[in-house]
């Protein structure tokens, strides 16, 4: 028993021994991490459902009969306040001990909050281009997953949208120029996009656009509204040669098709791109539709 004890007195994390919350014993670092002056304050306590936001109590007491049975449960992530108002996410992990003869579970915590924040920073980086500042492809990837995961029953369509010719632009005005005219693209694409809509870039000068919708017709009428925005809107760069402004006119081709979840991501695209594909053939700047394999 005193040797446990030294370990967790040795241990850096909070730790409490508590029976049904009722604290038997407590580290130093769990009476600062309460905000209690010392380990006697935490013993006196009558329990340490106090120091539990009241939106996880619930929660606290069924993954203590957990642990009681389970000594393998999963440790678990959740918001905690601390003493000075802070929202905090700490790491719960619980392991039933033998304690003076007595079942009790001896419960761990680790601060996250830094690690989590670490963890959705660099998620959203993996999954941001790095020109447009909007999503990438491993993003749609992602999102297809997830609704294929969940078994997800709602109707999708997908439109991926090209620009036409735009080597032309890079080759008469540089690259520059064209880097220019796929940022102001995107602001187009960005402002004809509705909550629920996924939008991306894919690479290049291809971006797509993921629309849950059950009526083919109006998401090929909104689609319809960027192509001719698009197709009248002045684009700005500013020219290699005189270094003024320049307005550049283009338009950009779209391949619409239905997402069919039951099969894998690629030959989805690979109906878009088809669609795409025929809209490039029949001479551009119009929106062509395919049914899903
Ligand atoms: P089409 O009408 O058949 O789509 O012709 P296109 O010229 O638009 O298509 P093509 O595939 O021949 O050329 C695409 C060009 O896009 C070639 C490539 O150099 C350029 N490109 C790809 N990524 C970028 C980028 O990040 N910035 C710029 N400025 N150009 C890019
Ligand atoms: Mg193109
Ligand atoms: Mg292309």
């Amino acid at each position: 028993m005193n040797e446990f004890k030294n370990i967790l007195d040795m241990h850096p994390n909070p730790c409490v021994v508590h029976v049904h919350f009722k604290p038997l014993y407590a580290n130093d670092a769990f009476a600062s991490f309460s905000g209690l002056g010392c380990v006697e304050e935490i013993l006196k306590m009558k329990s340490l459902m106090v120091l539990i936001n009241p939106e996880e109590r619930e929660d606290a007491i069924a993954r203590y009969q957990q642990a009681l049975v389970d000594d393998k449960t999963p440790a678990k992530v959740i918001a905690h306040t601390d003493l000075t108002g802070n929202p905090v996410l700490v790491e719960i992990t619980d392991k039933p001990v033998i304690w003076q003869g007595q079942q009790a579970l001896c419960t761990f915590i680790s601060i996250v909050t830094d690690t989590i924040k670490k963890q959705q920073d660099l998620k959203q980086l993996s999954e941001q281009d790095p020109l447009t500042l909007i999503h990438n492809r491993r993003y749609i990837h992602n999102v297809l997953n997830d609704l294929r995961k969940n078994k997800n029953t709602e109707s999708y369509l997908q439109a991926i949208i090209d620009i036409d010719y735009f080597k032309q632009i890079n080759d008469q005005y540089g690259h520059l120029a064209g880097d220019k005219v796929l940022q102001q693209l995107t602001q187009i694409l960005k402002h004809f996009t509705q909550p629920g809509d996924h939008l991306a870039r894919l690479g290049g000068e291809e971006f797509i656009l993921l629309i849950q919708s059950n009526s083919q017709d109006l998401v090929m009428a909104r689609l319809e509204d960027i192509r001719s925005t698009i197709e009248k809107n002045n684009f700005t760069i500013i020219c290699n040669d005189t270094g003024d402004n320049t307005p550049v006119h283009c338009t950009v081709s779209i391949g619409v098709s239905a997402i069919n979840l039951d099969k894998n991501v690629d030959l989805s695209y690979g109906q878009s791109d088809k669609a795409l594909y025929i809209a490039k053939q029949q001479g551009r700047n119009r929106i062509i539709s395919l049914n899903s394999v």
